[in-house]
């Protein structure tokens, strides 16, 4: 028998209830007690719909209040102290880390946040030093599985592995310099072994270990860590299902399947070839081999027939006792499920599977490769094979001018027509800035009128005409306001964006949009990424007016606002059945006709944001050529249409720039703006190492918080950068967008950076 499972749920809720109850807690409108309370709702209910749905073995211990990793972090006390002594309950310290507190005389900001491996989901850092005193301040795993048994489910708890906990934190500010946090991999041990023994204890027959670091170079270091820590939990563990997911195994097959673990998953997902090789190392032991085939990534229909092949290929060389069919990784990355969706059309919808349509999915393979003669299975494989053929159908009939154009596009079509000496003059011509331009990234605050607005729109309480009325008086604001404190290059703010990414999916052709299809971000923010169903085309211009409307308020240069083809696909969930590559060329052609239609309004600087392109690096070095070979040309496809007096723009949201330094200068814009105030002038050092020689604009100020930067601040800052920058490079500007902030500070901030800069216009 070939038994489904699926890794982990969305712990959001069908309908955000996670969301809301956290929120109210936070906004002391609802009580702890209230709080734990939905939060077991949504727990029970996403186990009894496992169960409703035939997944054999459900997860329970994967629920998550901010973020799994966080939860793990507090139930060890991996806790740092600055959270400590406030006397603040367990529930609150926890909140604390994740987002930070200010209230009641205590002040700490929040923990750091990275991006979980290559999705938009973020992770709270773990802080480990010398100090760090492991203990199991409360067993989460057992708790849930007995709450998920008392429930009447029998669940398969997940655990985050040893391993990956201490490779994915963080030497802490205190410890040792050379700190590192797998050092402390002995002490953590035991209390590893008392989680899952009690685990054990409690009657659990499986955990499933999360070991996703195996799919990372950086395992290779850690071989000896991972023989060390399975060495001592094998035994008194329940069986452990190791689990590896978002990429392949390669070589670490070879120390994995020597752990003595009882099972092993396997991401078939984003690496069906590693089946092949897995399966020759695994068939000469016992392990029990999970096979990742239905995509916890993304939304598309898992074509069955496909999957059951693989499955098959397995059970040739293992035996099917051997065998379990799985979703790929965690379902979090998906939305909860295809039924809230009421104004989807009954073709789009047929094309997807959320994550309650996954787990019925891998309940059916598993069951058509168990032999299976039940009708029920028959009909939903059956109403599979006629959905995946109809969506073939469509992707054959796809836009074929679209395919046409990505495929007549010439190397000439990359660069600029000259070099960017060359255009740096010519646009000083046409600009005429003084030295140290002062610009901003482009949003204004979003204030609480603009999104009434907006909602208002959506709801047709008021017609387009009074909302693009409304949208004008905003952008005469933000451009006298610009005016009265004298920048030099500016925006019209953004107003009219939802989102930096929905707002162009929604104005392109071949994206389709959920209602409900939420997918969490981080802590309570989630996001609603659009969908890339066919091949991408503008219908026509879509920044153009709002910019040629701005530029007409003024006589100062206005700079346009898109996002770049790269972000744009990187969040949103994309095209399964061509390649990345052509959905991004496709999105750069649409991009780069904008740019020109820009640049032919009377548009003199256009930014294209990339903060996508980083995150979305391969997560082994070895590919990440053949993503940059298209990622870059990309951007530069969109930008590079214009004349030489068009000054372009890019701007990019992390100042972690060594491991893509040359590709930022491949892009060739002709002003980058980064985050650089919450780093030390490090990063203008890798600049200058590799004599960056396009104009650059290090963010002067941290728009993350609501504190104003004095004058003082500012001028240091770019003195600082004047020891490192040459002075006819420097551009000053805020570290990001402003849609965030609110009015008050952002005056008084960007008035002192205008200062600053003329201070420094006087003395360099
Ligand atoms: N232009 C965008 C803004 O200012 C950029 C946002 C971003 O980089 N994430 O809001
Ligand atoms: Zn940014």
């Amino acid at each position: 028998m070939v038994q489904s499972s699926v890794l982990g749920f969305p712990r959001i809720g069908a309908n955000r209830e996670v969301k809301k109850a956290v929120e109210a807690y936070w906004g002391g409108k609802q009580s702890a007690d209230d709080l734990t309370k939905a939060a077991a709702d949504v727990r029970k209910t996403s186990w009894t719909s496992l169960k409703e749905r035939g997944v054999d073995l459900i997860p329970s211990g994967d629920f998550s209040l901010y973020d799994h990793v966080l939860d793990h972090s507090a139930a060890f006390n991996v806790i740092p102290k600055r959270y400590l002594g406030h006397n603040l309950s367990p529930l609150d310290v926890y909140f604390a880390m994740g987002r930070g507190r200010q209230a009641d005389g205590v002040d700490v900001p929040a923990s750091e946040m990275k991006k979980w491996f290559d999705s938009n989901y973020h992770f709270v850092v773990p802080e480990f030093s010398e100090e760090t005193d492991f203990k199991l301040l409360f067993n989460k795993a057992v708790e849930e599985f007995k709450e998920a048994k008392a429930a009447g489910v029998a669940t398969r708890p997940v655990v985050l592995g040893p391993v990956s906990f201490l490779v994915l934190g963080k030497a802490a500010k205190e410890a040792k310099p050379g700190f590192q946090p797998i050092s402390l991999l002995p002490k953590l041990l035991p209390v590893y072994k008392q989680l899952l023994s009690e685990l054990k204890a409690a009657g659990a027959q499986w955990v499933q270990v999360d070991e996703p670091i195996l799919v990372l170079d950086v395992a290779a270091n850690h071989i000896s860590a991972f023989q060390d820590a399975y060495s001592q939990l094998v035994p008194v563990a329940p069986s452990i299902m190791l689990a590896t997911y978002y990429g392949r195994l390669d070589a670490n097959i070879n120390i994995v399947s020597k752990l003595g673990v009882a099972g092993l998953h396997i991401d078939l997902d984003r690496a069906p070839q590693q089946l092949a090789p897995v399966l020759e190392v695994v068939k000469s032991t016992n392990l029990i081999l999970s096979l990742g085939l239905v995509s916890g990534r993304n939304i598309w229909k898992n074509d069955i027939a496909a999957s059951v092949k693989l499955g098959q290929q397995a059970i040739d060389v293992i035996g099917s006792d051997r065998v379990i069919v799985a979703t790929s990784s965690s379902l979090l990355h998906t939305p909860v499920t295809l039924a809230n969706e009421k104004k989807m059309s009954a073709e789009n919808k047929d094309w997807f599977a959320f994550a309650l349509e996954k787990a019925e999915e891998v309940a059916t393979i598993a069951a058509v490769l168990s032999g299976s003669q039940d009708a029920k299975v028959t009909a939903a494989f059956e109403a599979n094979k006629a959905s995946i053929a109809k969506r073939r159908e469509f992707e054959r009939t796809s836009d074929d001018a679209v395919r046409k154009r990505v495929a007549a596009i010439t190397p000439d079509m990359l660069n600029r027509k000259s070099p960017f000496a060359v255009r740096k003059e010519v646009q000083k011509q046409k600009l005429q800035l003084p030295k140290f331009p002062t610009t901003t990234i482009g949003s204004f605050p979003q204030t609480k009128e603009i999104r009434t607005a907006r909602a208002k729109l959506g709801k047709k309480e008021i017609t387009e005409e009074e909302y693009n009325e409304f949208i004008k008086k905003e952008i005469q604001s933000v451009v006298a306001f610009q005016e009265r404190i004298g920048l030099d290059i500016f925006v019209h703010g953004e107003p009219e964006r939802n989102d930096m990414v929905q707002y162009f999916g929604e104005r392109l052709n071949g994206f389709v949009f959920t209602e409900n299809g939420w997918v969490q971000s981080y802590g309570s923010r989630y996001v609603r990424p659009p969908i890339v169903v066919s091949d991408v085309s503008r219908p026509g211009p879509i920044t153009v007016e709002w910019s040629k409307y701005a530029q007409s308020l003024t006589q100062k240069p206005m700079k346009g606002m898109l996002t770049g083809p790269v972000t744009i696909l990187n969040w949103s969930f994309p095209r399964a059945d061509v390649s990345r590559e052509i959905q991004c060329k496709q999105l750069a052609l649409a991009l780069r006709d904008e740019v020109i239609d820009l640049e032919n309004a009377g548009i003199s600087a256009v930014q294209v944001d990339e903060p996508a392109l980083r995150e979305g690096l391969p997560l082994r070095k070895v590919d990440w050529e053949a993503y940059l070979s298209w990622a870059l040309p990309s951007f530069k496809l969109a930008t590079a249409g214009v004349t030489d007096a068009l000054q372009t723009h890019s701007h990019f949201c992390y100042s972690d720039f060594d491991d893509i330094f040359t590709s930022i200068q491949d892009l060739d814009a002709d002003v980058i703006s980064i985050e650089a105030s919450k780093s030390d002038l490090k990063l203008l050092n890798t600049f200058k190492q590799y004599g960056y020689s396009n104009q650059i604009g290090p963010g002067v100020y941290d728009i993350h918080s609501p504190r104003v930067p004095s004058e003082q601040e500012i001028k240091d800052r770019i003195a600082a950068m004047l020891q490192t920058l040459p002075a006819d490079l420097l551009y000053i500007n805020p570290d990001c967008g402003l849609k965030t902030r609110g009015w008050k500070e952002t005056e008084a901030s960007l008035d002192n950076l205008v200062k600053a800069a003329k201070w420094a216009r006087e003395t360099y």
